[in-house]
């Protein structure tokens, strides 16, 4: 199957294109949009020109752009994420460019602004008109400010004779910078680190410094600095919603100089965030993952805050990692590349303890000491009745209301339970169309499935035996949210999670409520854990810190690790000191325990033995084929298949097909292949699936190149 086939047209007689242009040409019986990739000059009519080809070759209807909207640094790209990705060049142009660039949009609408040009300065009369005169001797004035400043004098002294009016197509110019300093010193490792980078001569750095440690304000120098080099800055960030601090402090220290680029923008704000930068009116960008797109000409610097985070790796074709993405363009730029977080992952500390990347640390926090940490071990806890919130952490949160500071509890899991289950036969309600259980929700009594987002009324009677004798089993936000409340009932909380969300600007919202101190706790799932900086903040909780341990994944360590520590660093942010309280069943797992300690060496060299025991990552390559469709026959018998073929090479490892659990009516089968060098896997699937013959619309294979997680 070829995903990258291209098609012949001819132009029309005086229309241009070149390649990264748009055009408009007919496909079977409709008109679809695509790029041009080449173009042939011809003396040959089009009726030769087909004939010679052996088919009949078609018009172009329409060129869409005057200048091609990929330039080539952009075009060869997408080139080459298609290939690392093994996914079609042109989703890759797709995922690359905002959504309007649609073909009416790029119609310039060019504005006009008008100018009055002095030609004969003898035929001013008035004072007024002398004064105006004397203005214009200087050069041309904007019409409408010159009337600002003389009422309607323009129109007097054009008809005098004196002067000519005449328009210019408004032109975006270049802004000049507007950077402002920090109203603090840099601290010595600040400056240090500063230093580092400059100094180093690799073209990635990892920044790896605890949660407050000052990173963001190195990224600030170090953007100022190349800014006034007359360069352009990118950074990155995981998602600027949850983290409305960044921004605002991003923009307070480069005002007009900063363009912010996210998926909440709608896609007109896209369009003119991607022109701003297109026109060089900014020389800033603070985005998401997509921003790595940007059409820049001239970066001197980007930067990925919180490297770690897995929204940086789009889930849906093409699987690029924005890291990757990054570091390629870097070279492109020649500049460099800074990966900044508290728990880097582990392929990114691996590649600086070989000396791939430099290593630059924080390692102590501007305000405070690290917030002091308490294991609470759930198991003890419950056979003294405490089921939900632990001794120690109920004392530590009546400490705060009494003492008027805030706190933040996390728990990784929304809705009210997770499962319910039949009193009498042990039924568990599961997702119709998924083999997962549903989640309860109680506000609206509601069943809901959190991979498809289907959804039951709750009130039901057992489909197995008709009993309506229920058990709601687990832990929700919902149910969380109720069992404080009642401990404390004068406490005012906020419930942050993908239910309370929902509207636009629920984040934002919610956090402003909180930061405004409207609001004693703030309970949600992961979604809070990052970025946060309330210097009020003086206690996080933790429930259920080791529940995502459970999983199978092979990263589920690591993220768990992640977690504990990212959302440890929001407590005593401030002046006072900050305390956490973790809750686990199994205390002794040394993900829990190291990341309890903030240890994140121990925890890099405990996992790196047990990836290289198991050959994952970052010790080996992986890729992940997943076969899906609804004809459960179909998906088995062609990942089957597909893995015999695999296996025929012995420098790879073939895993599988193992079955996954049906999501949206879908038989899912996955194969995963493992060896240590990538481009020979990358080339070992393309050729394999150039190989393949299959019907798309019955059959899905989704290809995973450095899948982030396997569950
Ligand atoms: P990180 O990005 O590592 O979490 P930040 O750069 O956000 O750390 O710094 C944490 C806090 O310390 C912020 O509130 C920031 O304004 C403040 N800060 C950063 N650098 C300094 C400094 N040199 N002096 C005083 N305060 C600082
Ligand atoms: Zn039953
Ligand atoms: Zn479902």
């Amino acid at each position: 199957m070829d995903l990258n086939k291209t098609f012949t047209y001819a132009l029309k007689e005086g229309d241009n294109a070149c390649r990264g242009v748009r055009v408009e040409v007919p496909l079977g019986s409709q008109s679809v949009t695509g790029f041009v990739d080449s173009v042939e000059e011809s003396d040959l009519s089009l009726q030769q020109y087909s004939e010679k080809a052996g088919y009949q070759i078609r018009e172009v209807i329409r060129v869409i752009d005057d200048e091609p909207i990929l330039n080539e640094e952009l075009y060869q790209l997408g080139l080459w994420m298609g290939h690392q990705t093994v996914s079609p060049n042109i989703a890759c142009f797709q995922s690359m460019l905002p959504s309007k660039m649609k073909p009416r949009s790029n119609r310039k609408q060019s504005v006009v602004e008008y100018y009055v040009h002095l030609i004969d300065e003898t035929r001013a009369t008035s004072e007024k008109q002398k004064q105006a005169v004397e203005l214009l001797r200087q050069g041309d004035v904007l019409r409408s400010d010159l009337n600002r400043a003389y009422p309607g004098i323009s129109a007097i002294l054009e008809k005098k004779g004196a002067v000519e009016i005449y328009g210019k197509e408004k032109t975006a110019d270049v802004s000049e910078l507007d950077i402002r300093e920090a109203d603090y010193d840099l601290t010595q490792q600040q400056v240090e680190a500063i230093e580092k980078i400059n100094k180093s001569e690799k073209d990635v750095i990892l920044l790896h410094g605890l949660t407050g440690s000052g990173k963001t304000e190195v990224y600030m120098q170090l953007a100022a600095q190349k800014c006034r080099e007359g360069r352009q800055v990118l950074i990155l960030v995981p998602e600027i919603s949850l983290t409305p601090q960044m921004v605002t402090r991003m923009v307070s220290r480069f005002g007009h100089s900063i363009a912010i680029y996210h998926s909440k923008l709608n896609d007109q704000q896209r369009y003119e965030q991607y022109q701003l930068v297109r026109n060089h009116q900014v020389s800033i960008v603070v985005g998401t993952r997509s921003a790595i797109f940007m059409p820049f000409d001239n970066l001197g610097l980007i930067v990925l805050d919180e490297e770690h985070d897995h929204s940086y790796k789009q889930d849906s074709t093409p699987r690029y990692h924005c890291r990757d993405v990054a570091v390629h363009r870097a070279q492109y730029h020649h500049c460099k590349v800074i990966l900044g977080s508290a728990t880097p992952t582990l392929e990114s500390y691996a590649r600086a303890m070989k000396n791939v990347y430099e290593l630059v640390e924080l390692k102590n926090r501007i305000h405070q000491n690290l917030p002091s940490s308490h294991l609470v071990d759930m198991q003890s806890e419950i056979r003294r009745g405490n089921y939900i919130i632990s001794a120690p952490l109920e004392k530590a949160i009546r400490n705060r209301l009494d003492n008027h500071q805030q706190a933040i509890l996390l728990l990784n899991r929304r809705g009210y339970t997770t499962i319910m289950k039949c009193r009498k036969c042990g039924k568990i309600i599961q997702c119709p169309h998924c083999d997962i259980a549903m989640s309860y929700h109680k506000d609206e009594n509601k069943l809901m499935c959190h991979t498809c987002g289907s959804e039951m009324s709750a009130d039901m009677v057992c489909p197995d035996c008709g009993s309506n004798n229920w058990i709601h089993q687990g832990l929700g936000t919902q149910r969380l949210y109720e069992a404080i409340q009642e401990k404390f009932p004068e406490a005012r909380i906020l419930r942050m999670d993908a239910d309370t969300t929902r509207k636009k600007n629920g984040h934002r919202e919610i956090l402003e409520a909180f930061e405004r101190g409207e609001a004693d706790i703030l309970l949600g799932t992961q979604m809070i854990a990052k970025g946060l900086d309330y210097p009020n903040v003086t206690l996080v909780g933790i429930f259920n810190a080791d529940a995502l341990l459970g999983r199978t994944d092979y990263r589920s360590v690591e993220v768990t690790f992640d977690l504990i520590v990212q959302a440890s660093g929001r407590s005593g942010r401030g002046h006072s000191a900050g305390e956490v309280y973790v809750q686990a069943y199994d205390c002794h797992h040394y993900g829990i325990r190291l990341a309890v300690r903030q240890d994140y060496l121990g925890f890099f060299k405990n996992e790196m033995e047990y990836r290289h025991i198991g050959d994952y990552p970052p010790y080996k390559y992986m890729i992940a084929i997943c076969f899906a469709s609804i004809d459960q026959q179909k998906a088995r018998d062609l990942a089957w298949s597909a893995s015999e073929q695999f296996r025929e090479d012995e420098t790879i490892r073939t895993l599988g097909p193992s079955q996954l659990t049906r999501i949206a009516d879908e038989y899912r089968y996955r194969v995963v292949l493992k060896g240590a060098n990538r481009d020979q896997l990358i080339e070992t699937v393309w050729k394999w699936h150039d190989g393949l013959q299959i019907n798309r619309g019955q059959m899905k294979i989704r290809i995973d190149v450095d899948p982030y997680v396997l569950d």
